[in-house]
């Protein structure tokens, strides 16, 4: 589904992505696992384009996305991000921040009868993925009165909202409380389990080994392990990965 070769981003003078390739295929979970600064973030911003690449190509079901035949907001339906700090509209609803990009897409064009009619099938479904994670009492709230938790599982769903391809999730736990990461890895899971594509960066080493098909190694931009859960975590090669590995718990 996704292809990415040779590529390449600095900041300036700092070279954050090394000559990354990397393929993903269709209902897969790749996890991302690396020290802060190895350029982690800046992968999965380049993927949907947050960031523009040097140098490289992204090829997304076929497409060059970096062309520039390729339309942004194309690309931004069908890679969802989902971030470390949730990036909900603090002064919209619950449920007007799940169906805002949705209306934006898909009543483009639209006006009168028409348009009234997809916001309600909009609104719907939007109630529905509230359901999902038993949050529909919460569809007229702010994100303010919310936990943690809960942010994030509406950002889940929001990005469900608009039936992406492939989610892309930036460390969705970090800023939990401990009691609250359970509650979106298993959302995370329950996605997995239904075939969605996932890419992952996580510190969340019991849930990779869990749920990932795939676990990279990414030190100083460049990746320097790739391999199943199972090879990763109990017979990791590269000397950087098992230095990693033995300061963190798995
Ligand atoms: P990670 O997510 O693995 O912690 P990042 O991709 O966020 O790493 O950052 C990698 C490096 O790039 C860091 O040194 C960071 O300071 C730098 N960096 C990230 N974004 C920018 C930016 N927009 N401008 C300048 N430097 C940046
Ligand atoms: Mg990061």
């Amino acid at each position: 589904m996704i292809k990415v070769e040779h590529l390449a981003k600095s900041f300036g003078t700092l070279q954050v992505l090394k000559d990354i390739s990397l393929s993903i295929n269709k209902g897969e979970v790749v996890t991302i696992i690396g020290p802060s600064g190895s350029g982690k973030s800046t992968l999965l911003r380049c993927l949907n384009l947050l960031e523009r690449p040097d140098s490289g190509k992204i090829i997304f079901d076929g497409t060059d996305i970096l062309s520039g035949k390729v339309k942004i907001e194309s690309i931004r339906k069908n890679a969802c991000m989902v971030f470390q700090h949730f990036n909900l509209f603090n002064n919209k609803t619950v449920l007007e921040n799940i169906m805002l990009a949705p209306v934006h897409v898909r009543c483009k064009g639209l006006h009168g009868a028409k348009r009234k009619e997809e916001v309600k099938k909009i609104r719907e479904q939007a109630m529905a993925l509230l359901a999902r994670i038993n949050m529909q009492d919460k569809a007229d709230v702010y994100p303010s009165t919310l936990s943690g938790g809960q942010k994030q599982r509406v950002a889940i769903v929001r990005s469900l909202a608009m039936n992406p391809d492939v989610i892309l999730f930036d460390e969705p736990t970090s800023a939990l409380d401990p009691e609250m990461v359970g509650e979106v890895l298993d959302l995370m899971k329950s996605l997995a389990d239904e075939g969605m594509t996932m890419v992952i960066v996580t510190h969340e080493m019991g849930f990779a080994k869990e749920v990932a098909n795939r676990v990279i190694f990414i030190d100083d931009g460049k990746i320097l392990e790739e391999a199943t859960p199972e090879e990763f975590f109990n017979h990791p090669k590269n000397p950087r990965l098992k230095d990693f590995l033995s300061k963190v718990l798995v």
